[in-house]
């Protein structure tokens, strides 16, 4: 092994070495796509190493909602670093972790009152599946191991995970020999602010009424399909939903992940039907993009049920759980959260999308323009080139990273009305540039 000890390359050398040695999400490393060096980020603006600054439309995929370096969650992390950066779980507490696990009890729905922290989404997923799971065992029925899910949802990547993420056009179907078989009812076709069809539910609830005895739980995404499509449906399904699980004694569980912390308008996207999940996955924008971390919450049914049983505990427990910087930071945005008018930002946002997606209709490449709060999504005929596209949203002063034929948006909570107009511009000019 040659001396490491003076790395210090300029910035053709990084992006050199980043395509020789490092992975990217979906990457490949025999014919890699050049990715952009930041070098610093503040507000809404990130910037790179030529010194081009950049609107983010991405929030860093959900997680930034106070926008970059913010003077509040840069405080919190570095006064906890001062006090404790990490110490184990395993017999030991701190404040960070309990403020957070309070905090979250009394702004999630009403039920949801155990709180277990974890590394990343992905994780959190496989915790709540393991909940599901546990609780039948405990309870003396562990052939109810099945999931219930949806087609074109989205849970992460790890392998329970990509269990129930959409069996064909997910990103996963090449791995079904190895992944645990589930249950996948149809997408909901009702839109958000559609009328609800009582046939959208039927096949759902054939599925968990035929399946009831082998199945532990219903994972979805409320009200947004993420990942899986950018769909927005209505609350009127997850209501049904609610319903169904309870009169055939299967969980649900809601993977707010994507939704949690205000995005859709309401501070738990479950709120918009008014239900409470059994067990519900929260991340991404939990510390305002500063840390990774999650939280999977249970009622105390599911926390008694479990520990009621042979194991007589839950069987999980990560090195990094309940990281207190990543707590610490959780607490602050949070607290900047609810203290700061969100409701207002997210509907003047919304209101901003909205009338700004008004012009893309004009275009022919474009099939459909929707808004949900503060997401705005794009949905073209035909697939895009991302790498194409991508360099010329760079040239034109956004950061957007659209995935097969949707490009879409969900900008910091802090953007301006003028900041998400020379946004949607931005974006709006490059696909007439090509249409
Ligand atoms: C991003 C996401 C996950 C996975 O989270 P990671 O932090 O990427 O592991 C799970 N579920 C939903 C709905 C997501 O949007």
């Amino acid at each position: 092994m040659n001396s490491i000890t003076q790395i210090n390359h300029n910035q053709s050398q990084i992006l050199a070495k980043d395509q020789e040695f490092v992975w990217h999400p979906y990457s490949s490393l025999t014919d890699p796509i050049p990715a952009y060096e930041v070098t610093s980020a503040r507000g809404v603006n990130l910037r790179l190493a030529d010194g081009t600054e950049l609107i983010d439309g991405m929030s860093s995929w959900w997680c930034t909602i106070h926008g970059y370096n913010h003077p509040v969650l840069n405080q919190a992390a570095k006064q906890q670093i001062d006090a404790v950066s990490h110490v184990m779980f395993g017999g030991i507490t701190h404040a960070p972790a309990v403020n957070l696990c309070e905090k979250l009890v009394q702004i999630t729905p009403a039920g949801l009152d155990k709180v277990f922290l974890a590394d990343s989404g992905s994780v959190g997923v496989e915790v709540a599946i393991k909940m599901a799971f546990q609780y039948w065992i405990s309870k003396g029925q562990p052939q109810k191991n099945k999931l219930l899910s949806l087609r074109n949802g989205y849970h992460g990547d790890t392998f329970a995970a990509m269990s129930v993420c959409d069996p064909v056009t997910g990103m996963h179907h090449m791995f079904s020999e190895v992944l645990k078989q589930n249950f996948f009812a149809p997408a909901p076709q009702t839109a958000f602010d559609d009328d609800w069809d009582e046939q959208d539910i039927a096949e759902f609830a054939s599925i968990i009424s035929d399946n009831q005895q082998q199945l532990a739980a219903v994972i979805l995404e409320p009200i947004v399909q993420g990942a899986g499509g950018m769909r927005f449906y209505s609350p009127e399904y997850l209501r049904r939903v609610r319903e169904l699980c309870d009169q055939h004694n299967v969980l649900l569980i809601a993977d707010e992940i994507a939704t949690g912390f205000g995005r859709t308008g309401k501070l738990f996207a479950c709120e918009w039907a008014g239900i409470s999940p059994d067990i519900m996955c929260l991340g991404k924008a939990i510390t305002g993009g500063y840390m990774t971390l999650a939280a999977t919450l249970c009622s105390a049914k599911v926390s008694e049920g479990i520990c009621a049983g042979e194991a007589g505990c839950f069987m999980h427990g990560p090195t990094f759980m309940g990281n207190p910087l990543a707590c610490a930071v959780a607490n602050a945005s949070i607290d900047l959260l609810l203290n700061n008018n969100w409701q207002q930002d997210i509907q003047r946002i919304e209101t901003a999308l909205k009338s700004e997606l008004q012009t893309f209709t004009e275009l022919v490449s474009v099939a459909e323009v929707r808004a949900l709060g503060a997401i705005g999504v794009i949905e073209m005929h035909r697939p895009v080139d991302v790498a194409e596209i991508q360099k010329k949203f760079v040239e034109a002063g956004v950061w957007v990273r659209p995935f097969g034929k949707l490009v879409y948006v969900m900008p910091p909570f802090i953007s301006s009305d003028s900041e998400i107009k020379q946004l949607m511009r931005g974006i709006y000019n490059v696909l007439a540039g090509t249409d």
